[in-house]
């Protein structure tokens, strides 16, 4: 099939095989695992997982590369949900779920926040992504690259940088590096103790503003006391602040 990559659906298809095995090497999947691929496209890494498996459900918007998919020999193996994924219901498939993509990258901060409610369903999630954005997702404290998305995701998941990719490994290249990430939801009593509304807000706003002092981003969100109960000077950045601070912060709000 001739498919013209269509850019506002961030189409870039891997092409390497290496790359494709490393994947698969790095998330192991077994028959009886349930996965689901988030954007399978050309099918490339579709073909390199359902040897692996006893049936594979990939979600594709669109129209075209979905009935690709359904016409190919192997349509008997998988479940095609043509459908957005930002809207897709992750609860509708069995778990424990396993999640995989290399993921349109204009939409892939939404997308990780859509999963984060479903992760006590998921064993774990391997995406392909901006390394910028792998960078920030896996950022301590005291780095330029730390802000929002280290610390929202780092409550929720351990999160591993696997290995880079670059642009010559797709058709169409990307302009940026891309590389593949790690993400197993922590244990679900961690979870299930922050307090998510507040830990969102006190996050949203400490970083709102980056190079502001604390006292500043947070006045009227975050009593000064609570803070430095937390051992957070009123001084401090939000940057050098840690994950496990912003939790406590939050829990001492709750
Ligand atoms: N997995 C394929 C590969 O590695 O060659 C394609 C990856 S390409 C970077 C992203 C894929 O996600 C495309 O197939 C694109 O059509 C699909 N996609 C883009 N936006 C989507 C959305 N909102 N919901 C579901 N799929 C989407």
């Amino acid at each position: 099939m001739n498919h013209t990559a269509r850019k506002r659906f961030g189409q870039h298809f891997l092409t390497d095989p290496r790359i494709l095995a490393n994947i698969v090497g790095e998330m192991h999947p077994r028959p009886e695992d349930h996965v689901v691929e988030i954007g399978p496209g050309l099918g490339a890494l579709t073909h390199c997982l359902l040897p692996h498996l006893k049936h594979l459900h990939v979600i594709e918007i669109d129209r075209d590369l979905a009935a690709k998919l359904r016409s190919e020999p192997l349509a008997a193996q998988i479940t095609v949900h043509e459908t957005d994924v930002l809207t897709f219901n992750f609860a509708s498939l069995p778990s424990p779920l396993r999640v995989v993509g290399n993921l349109p990258y204009n939409i892939s901060s939404p997308i990780l926040f859509a999963l984060l409610p479903h992760a006590s369903h998921i064993v774990d999630q391997h995406f392909m992504l901006q390394k910028e954005v792998i960078d920030r997702m896996v950022a301590q404290p005291g780095c330029s690259t730390f802000g929002r998305l280290s610390v929202m995701l780092q409550a929720y998941y351990d999160m591993e940088h696997l290995f880079d990719v670059p642009p010559e490994s797709f058709d169409p290249p990307p302009r940026v590096m891309s590389a593949i990430v790690r993400m197993v939801p922590k244990p679900q009593a961690h979870r299930e103790a922050i307090p998510h509304a507040v830990f969102a807000r006190i996050v949203g706003t400490a970083f709102a503003q980056k190079r502001k002092m604390i006292r500043n981003n947070w006045a009227g969100v975050v009593p000064t006391e609570l803070s430095e109960q937390a051992g957070i000077a009123p001084t401090s950045r939000a940057e050098d602040i840690s994950c496990a601070q912003f939790l406590e912060v939050a829990r001492n709000m709750a």
